[in-house]
């Protein structure tokens, strides 16, 4: 049997007072994918974020995730049955330390025993963050925040990972650190919805990619088709 995607947007709207900012958007993120969506500024990307994790109200349409409508469910009930969001600005608890954010990650969860175990996982997978764990976040270069960022959104053992703008104002050595990690996450089979605005880096790594204009998705396809596509390089890549 085919298996079903684990989200799936269809006819999605949302509004700011009367500007729609999302129109008729159709999105679909299959299980173990990683999914780009690149467009400009404004175009309606953290948007789309928003309303699928439920802090952003849904005016039409509809999102169900792993089977389930959750178009009107309360944000919470969404983390719990697996999505996670890591918004713009990697939002760390700048003065706790490494460690403690990453164990607030795991706020929730019941499997006490195992976190420890997760944050071990998290060291493997990001090593400066064993070498910071003692250091207050707040003391971490950009770089190593946002991948803090990501590990503390693993803690909480997500099912779909949605990611906004993670190499927003990184060094190029940094935004590639970063890259490096979501290639070596969704090798993990996590999935992942990734917004950039580095349009060129996200579809290059990504299975799928989705292209959105004054809320709406105007071309979609695989991450590569899109890569050599003439209108994203011209609109997107400066080529
Ligand atoms: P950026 O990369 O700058 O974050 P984006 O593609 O994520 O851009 P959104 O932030 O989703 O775009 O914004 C989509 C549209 O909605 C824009 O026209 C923006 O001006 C408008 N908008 C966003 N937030 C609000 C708000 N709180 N109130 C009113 N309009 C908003």
């Amino acid at each position: 049997a085919v298996e079903a995607p684990l989200l799936s947007v269809r006819g999605l709207g949302s509004h700011y007072g009367r500007i729609a900012a999302l129109r008729g958007v159709d999105l679909v993120v299959g299980r173990r994918q990683l999914v780009a969506l690149v467009g400009a500024n404004g175009a309606g990307k953290t948007t789309l974020l928003r309303t699928i994790s439920g802090v952003q109200r849904a005016t039409s349409g509809s999102i169900v995730f792993d089977g389930n409508d959750i178009t009107t469910l309360r944000p919470d009930r969404r983390v719990r049955l697996g999505l996670c969001h890591v918004p713009e600005g990697r939002r760390v608890f700048g003065p706790l330390s490494v460690a403690d954010n990453l164990v607030l990650g795991a706020y929730g969860r019941r499997d006490h025993d195992v976190v420890a175990d997760d944050i071990e996982r998290m060291y493997r997978m990001f090593p400066i963050l064993r070498q910071r764990a003692r250091l207050p976040a707040g003391t971490l270069s950009g770089g190593q925040q946002q991948m803090l960022a990501i590990a503390r959104a693993l803690m909480g053992r997500p099912r779909l990972l949605l990611l906004d703008e993670p190499s927003m104002g990184l060094a190029p050595r940094l935004v590639e650190e970063v890259f490096a990690a979501i290639v070596a996450l969704r090798a993990q089979a996590m999935t992942i919805l990734l917004v950039e605005q580095n349009a060129h880096a996200a579809l290059a790594i990504a299975d799928r990619g989705y292209v959105i204009e004054t809320g709406e998705i105007v071309l979609s396809g695989n991450g590569k088709e899109l890569l050599y596509n003439e209108r994203v390089r011209e609109a997107y890549l400066g080529l």
